[in-house]
């Protein structure tokens, strides 16, 4: 795969930033969206340029400081097949989704198997995987009785 095919791969911090966007009704200021998508602007601007580069989002200055993010007509057809996936399963919960700690993560670029920060020895990662595990296991006990 060349890399002009990896720069233009969605991954998970694009589909996050989709997925906020249409359930804000397809556009939202920067400044809110990280807060909105569980993310910083650290991980979200890299993130938000490959969607601009890729026709998916547009960026409009409203004044010095202010931009307005808006999924273009080719954004909102892969924010809809995006959330359909997600809706096929029923176990993802957007919201959930939401807080996964990859996103708002400043060692995302870097992180991977075999590197020095890594998913097979992250904390933060093995800690939300714990507590999803727990809150699974007690509503399944609630379901139950
Ligand atoms: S696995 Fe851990 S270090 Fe890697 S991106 Fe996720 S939270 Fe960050």
């Amino acid at each position: 795969m060349s890399n002009q095919q990896n720069n233009d791969e969605i991954g998970p911090v694009e589909v996050n930033i989709l997925l906020t966007l249409i359930r804000l009704n397809g556009k939202c200021l920067q400044k809110d969206l990280w807060k909105m998508a569980g993310t910083n602007s650290k991980v979200g601007i890299p993130a938000l340029n490959k969607l601009i580069r890729m026709g998916l989002v547009t960026r409009r200055k409203v004044n010095e400081k202010v931009y307005e993010i808006k999924l273009t007509r080719k954004g909102l057809r892969e924010a809809r097949k995006l959330e359909a996936k997600a809706s096929i399963i029923p176990e993802v919960d957007l919201n959930l989704l939401a807080t996964i700690p990859c996103f708002y993560c400043p060692y995302i670029s870097s992180c991977g198997v075999g590197h020095e920060n890594s998913p097979e020895t992250c904390e933060l990662l093995g800690n939300w995987l714990y507590n999803l595990i727990k809150l699974r296991s007690t509503l399944g006990q609630e379901n139950a009785t």
